[in-house]
């Protein structure tokens, strides 16, 4: 689960994480009152789940109360485009009225999980801001690295040696180890999958603080921590994966153009490899799980045809603890009270397959049934390339 800036900082605050004063605005005018009690020169900082607002035009540098309501007449209630948001953009709800800081340095910090070292790694770079991505690129010897023992946790020489090695003035070093502890520390509670802050600023004093802040949380850890389920914003989510979730079924949205109605993750990941082998695209996948019902499955298929990137549904089950006859009943249910103007290409194996196809067969509805998965995957591109 992703949160938004303003609410990584509130954790920041409780965990000793330097961050500047700031208030959160929902209108012009609560905007321009933030403003007025915190004092000039401040920033004006669209909250949405995305990053590159910097260039994208969401960080508004304002010197006085006019600057503030420009900034935030121009924003709220917008869509904020950035190379993260795709071209539609996300709409500002909500903006970060903050005081500015000066800037000596940006420093880049962040802790993440490297599923290879099967470790935390903590990551620091003397040139942070909004070129790390680029920095990463073509100089990857600028990124630094600690990874983080698991019995041991991150221990304080580490730390000190991360934030010596970056060859800040010493006067920084320590207070920025001291950062990279409470993050950790941070990282570890909270159950994080990343945390990040890009930039960590070095101010005039050389002291470190946080001028943005993005954390990820683990959405399995959740469970431990019903405060922070509170900080979910569904506004910037799909609607459908929120809706398909509320169903407790598995839906992930992508790019391309075939939906796909698969039981079981294994069988989800090997239907999106033979949806790209025939050189289509997978649209999404709904995983409807071992155990669905017939209303999981009528409720699953409307959630995959309402998808408007959908040219054709691939419906792939094993029939297991799920039996076929169960699937194509949910089907058929859900077919019969949903226009379906796309090829449904059905590939049924497993218990009870006999009835399932009879089922199916006999709906009157115009399904099309494949004897297995290579004649199965021909109709799928078939039908795309249809469709074109
Ligand atoms: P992002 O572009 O979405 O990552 O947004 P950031 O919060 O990282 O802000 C982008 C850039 O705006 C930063 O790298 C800074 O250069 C600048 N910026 C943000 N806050 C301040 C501030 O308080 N003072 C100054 N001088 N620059 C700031
Ligand atoms: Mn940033």
């Amino acid at each position: 689960m992703r949160i938004h800036e303003y609410q990584a900082k509130r954790l920041f605050a409780e965990y000793g994480v330097p961050i500047a004063p700031s208030r959160t605005a929902e209108s012009v005018d609560d905007a321009v009152k933030a403003a007025e009690t915190l004092g000039y020169p401040l920033v004006v900082k669209a909250q949405i789940h995305a990053g590159g607002r910097g260039k994208g035009g969401g960080i508004v540098l304002a010197s006085d109360r006019d600057g503030v309501r420009t900034a935030a007449e121009r924003l709220l209630g917008k869509p904020l485009v950035t190379d993260q948001t795709g071209p539609s953009g996300r709409i500002v709800r909500k903006l970060l009225v903050e005081r500015a800081a000066q800037i000596e340095e940006e420093l880049y910090l962040g802790l993440t999980i490297d599923r290879s070292q099967r470790r935390i790694v903590v990551m620091a770079s003397r040139s942070g801001g909004v070129d790390i991505e680029e920095t990463a690129r073509t100089d990857p010897a600028a990124v630094l690295k600690e990874e983080v023992d698991p019995p041991f946790g991150l221990r304080p020489f580490q730390a000190f040696r991360l934030a010596h090695r970056l060859g800040i003035p010493a006067l920084s070093v320590r207070p920025v180890a001291k950062a990279i502890r409470a993050l950790y520390r941070l990282f570890i509670d909270l159950d994080c999958t990343l945390a990040e802050i890009n930039p960590l600023a070095i101010t005039e004093d050389g002291s470190p603080l946080a001028i943005d802040a993005k954390l990820n949380l683990d959405d399995n850890g959740l469970f431990r921590h019903p405060d922070l389920r509170e900080l979910r914003d569904l506004n910037e989510e799909d609607p459908l994966e929120v809706e398909a979730a509320a169903a407790n079924l598995n839906y992930v949205k992508m790019s391309g153009n075939v939906g796909c109605l698969v039981n079981g993750a294994g069988l989800a990941m090997a239907t999106m490899d033979l949806i790209k082998h025939v050189g289509a695209e997978p649209a999404n996948f709904l995983d409807v799980g071992g155990g669905a019902t017939a209303e999981m499955i009528e409720k699953g298929f409307r959630i995959l045809l309402s998808d408007p990137d959908v040219r054709a549904v691939f419906i792939n089950i094993f029939g297991g603890i799920l039996r076929c006859d169960l699937l194509a009943e949910g089907v058929v249910a859900a077919a019969k009270k949903t226009e379906i103007d796309v090829p449904v290409i059905v590939r049924l194996e497993g218990t009870n397959v006999e009835e399932g196809r009879r089922i199916l067969a006999e709906s009157g509805l115009k399904f099309e049934t494949a004897a297995d998965l290579k004649e199965a995957a021909s109709l799928v591109a078939e039908a795309v390339k249809e469709e074109g």
